[in-house]
């Protein structure tokens, strides 16, 4: 069965869409840990991060590069961190958070709770700055 991940880049679950490429797909994280909070993945599915092909997971980082400025730009914060998890979803993932501090990269602290026009909205943002 396709993961969920995979159904958003089907179309068939919709989601934030901040980037695509014929590889890869960005899109807003519903939980999120800040502002801009996005999720990067492979369009082709894949569980653990570390059994992409070595061009593949280079191209992923390519890619997560060019949305971690745009988050920035896009959201003001001293760096944009990286984090992967993929405890919970089984299909590989980047977090890209926009940090103020340390303690913005905390996956246990509590999530924004953001209406769709602000999810819309933020998404568009970062878009524009892509
Ligand atoms: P993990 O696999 O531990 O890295 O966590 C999966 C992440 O995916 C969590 O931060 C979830 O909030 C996020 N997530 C799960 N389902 C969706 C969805 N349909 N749209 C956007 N984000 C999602």
């Amino acid at each position: 069965m396709a993961t969920i991940f995979s159904r958003i880049v089907a179309g068939e679950i919709p989601s934030y869409k901040v980037a695509e490429n014929e590889q890869f797909y960005a899109f807003l994280d519903i939980n999120p840990l800040a502002k801009g909070h996005t999720l990067v993945i492979p369009k082709r599915e894949v569980d653990y991060i570390f059994d992409l092909e070595d061009e593949e997971i280079a191209a992923m980082h390519v890619f997560a590069k060019k949305v971690a400025k745009a988050i920035k730009a896009a959201f003001p914060c001293i760096k944009v961190g990286e984090a992967v998890l993929g405890l919970e979803v089984p299909h590989a993932h980047i977090h890209l958070v926009p940090m103020q501090s340390e303690k913005d990269m905390l996956f246990t602290n509590p999530k924004l709770k953001l209406t769709p026009e602000e999810f819309k909205e933020i998404a568009e943002k970062i878009t524009k700055e892509i």
